[in-house]
């Protein structure tokens, strides 16, 4: 191999990390509803069309939707109501809330654009302040745009990766485990935003608030071998949760 091969390899690999780097600059904007400065590659047209595509299969992982259709009026009219009194009103996203039949796992999401799921497992232990803390918390996560962030932080890392592995071999994990990192970093503030946000919601459509602190401790509660997502290594401690919860309702009520 000739002597100054190395050096070019490098010199690409470098070059690569840069674009990589450049393009997620120019690709930030601030988020009017939260004011937060994030990095987003896609239109809020393509987030609700992602969501709505992938929503009937997150409903069948979760044994499909629950058949009682009272119930799944009530999760949405609750659900309804918080967009109603919130910003969430002003957003383009398409709000639908889903009661999902599996009775085992304690779960609640949000797909990007704004489908958000309740397990019937979770929503059985909650009374109805309860679960406005926590389809909030879902709608913030979609307000936030939490999932365009992590797919665009990917992207640029998965760019970034292949930079490193072209300069040389072993810089290739290195940076791909400092990718990981943010990603986990991130997801703990998207928790937190949420957080803030849900109780901010359930004073606007006049939900005591400290229910979100109720909703923590259930949810602390049913951890142990089968821990609700909400509550894995990638998210803050639930005390450190409680912590934040009742300081975002001394921001916010009055
Ligand atoms: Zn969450």
């Amino acid at each position: 191999m000739r002597r100054g091969s190395w050096k070019i390899r490098i010199f690409i690999g470098l070059a690569i990390v840069a674009f990589a780097f450049i393009q997620k600059c120019s690709n930030t904007e601030k988020n009017p509803y939260t004011g937060r400065s994030q990095h987003i590659t896609m239109t809020s047209d393509q987030e609700i069309a992602i969501g709505l595509q992938s929503a009937p299969e997150m409903a069948q992982q979760h044994g499909g939707l629950y058949p009682d259709q009272q119930l799944q009026s009530f999760v949405a009219s609750v659900g309804n109501k918080l967009v109603q009194n919130s910003i969430a009103k002003e957003t383009p996203y398409q709000y639908n809330f889903h009661l999902l039949a599996d009775e085992q796992t304690i779960n609640a999401f949000a797909l990007p654009g704004g489908q958000c799921f309740i397990t019937y497992a979770l929503f059985s232990q909650l009374n109805e302040a309860q679960l406005a803390g926590v389809l909030g918390h879902e709608i913030a996560h979609v307000i936030g745009r939490h999932s365009a962030e992590r797919i665009a932080d990917s992207q640029t890392w998965q760019t970034a990766t292949m930079g490193a592995t072209v300069g040389a071999g072993d810089m290739g994990s290195i940076v791909g485990s400092i990718g990981q990192n943010t990603l986990l970093k991130n997801g703990r503030g998207d928790e937190l935003e949420s957080d803030e946000l849900g109780v901010l919601f359930m004073i606007q459509s006049g939900y005591d608030p400290y229910e979100m602190i109720n909703v923590m401790k259930i949810l602390k509660a049913a951890g142990g071998p089968n821990r609700t997502p909400e509550f894995q290594n990638t998210h803050p401690d639930p005390e450190n949760r409680i912590e934040k919860i009742k300081d975002a309702i001394e921001k916010y009520k009055n």
